[in-house]
């Protein structure tokens, strides 16, 4: 597999072309972004660490029958993917109430929602990534109607699977965000990544953070956290 020329240049992630064109490579960095990239910080190992949570998520999912963008591990910080057309849209579903929940509703952090939520916002960071509703997406042709039920369906099973897994290792998948894609032959995929940047995870027991949120909130031992995460769930580092 050939790495060609940069295509997009994202806040953490780099995306190649390759000499298949149904394949990208994604280079995970160690740039660290906030409040919509307004803030950016470089975090030794992060790149390593998220390429490889991620990896190991993803084949985690496709083995329970979600279909994923994950092809192979080319290195520390390279993966090879499935080209999508991203839908610009975010998936968020939420099993404790926190972040941006919270300051909407006005609601006490970690209170469990029973069951689950299921949000999506516009992937816009120039709009501050704006709440939106599945008629906002198909009157606006970000996707139809069809993707929408199916990007709920994934979204549902990954909270269903990860769920499981994450308390396994002693910890509660708070929220999470996904992206979908559609890849050439028409199917919905699991695109962009599942690592600590995007999901919240609280320890079980302690309910510390172990998450993206410790850069956020300046908590400190960020990436520390990431690798306490992965070496619960036996991410090979
Ligand atoms: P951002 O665009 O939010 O700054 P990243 O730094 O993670 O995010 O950049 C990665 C970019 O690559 C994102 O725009 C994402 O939508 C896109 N992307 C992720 N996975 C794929 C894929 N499998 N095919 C095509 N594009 C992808
Ligand atoms: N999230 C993300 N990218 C975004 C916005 C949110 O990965 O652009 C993740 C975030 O890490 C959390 C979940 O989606 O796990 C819900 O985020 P929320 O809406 O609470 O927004 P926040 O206050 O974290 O920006």
């Amino acid at each position: 597999m050939e790495k060609r020329e940069e295509l997009y240049r994202g806040k953490a992630k780099s995306v190649y072309k390759t000499d298949d064109a149904d394949r990208l490579i994604l280079v995970f960095r160690n740039d660290t972004s906030a409040f919509d990239g307004k803030r950016i910080e470089q975090l030794d190992r992060k790149g390593m660490v998220n390429n490889k949570f991620n990896a190991f998520i993803m084949q985690k999912l496709e083995a329970a029958g979600i279909p994923t963008q994950f092809d192979k591990l080319l290195g520390d910080n390279e993966v090879l993917v499935k080209k999508l057309d991203m839908i610009p849209v975010e998936c968020v579903v939420r099993n404790y109430a926190a972040g941006s929940l919270v300051k909407r509703l006005g609601v006490e952090e970690g209170m469990k929602l029973n069951p689950y939520t299921f949000e999506l916002f516009l992937k816009d960071d120039a709009k501050g990534d704006p709440f939106i509703n599945d008629s906002h997406v198909v009157a606006f042709g970000w996707g139809t109607a069809e993707q929408l039920v199916r990007m709920k369906e994934l979204s549902l099973k990954v909270n269903e699977v990860l769920s499981k897994l994450f308390d396994d290792a002693g910890l509660l998948l708070v929220d999470f965000k996904l992206e979908f894609g559609v890849f050439s032959d028409g199917s919905i995929v699991l695109g962009d990544e599942f690592s600590p940047d995007g999901c919240r995870l609280w320890d079980k027991e302690t309910r510390k953070k172990m998450d993206k949120d410790r850069f956020r909130q300046g908590l400190g031992d960020v990436i520390e956290a990431y690798e306490e995460v992965a070496q619960r769930l036996g991410v090979p580092l």
